[in-house]
């Protein structure tokens, strides 16, 4: 069986085919390897204070869920909830948290 070499432009063509195709596995892994990065981040930070990185715990003020450390007391609040705190601002206890918050 005669083997027929291939001419140049068809080396090339497969060359340049060959480098696309890695070029296109290093984008996908790049992204594959960030988002296994920041699941991997959160596994590790979920519902741990960012303060001392003890367990937070989920209670309820006002109708707002907040999350709590109970080691260093700092309170956690997800977007929104404090704006929907605000809205409590006359009350008692907007004044315990609006002063917790102020140094
Ligand atoms: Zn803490």
């Amino acid at each position: 069986m005669a083997t027929e070499k291939p001419s140049n432009a068809e080396e090339e063509y497969f060359v340049r085919q060959e480098l696309e195709l890695r070029k296109e596995w290093a984008r996908e892994n790049a992204a594959r390897t960030a988002q296994d990065e920041k699941d991997r981040i959160k596994a590790l930070h979920h519902m741990k204070c960012p303060k001392c990185g003890m367990d937070l715990h989920t209670t309820e003020l006002h109708g707002v869920t907040v999350d709590s450390c109970p080691t260093c007391h700092g309170m956690w609040f997800d977007a929104g909830e404090v704006d929907h705190m605000l809205e409590h601002e006359q009350t008692g206890l907007f004044k315990r948290v609006s002063t917790f918050f102020r140094k």
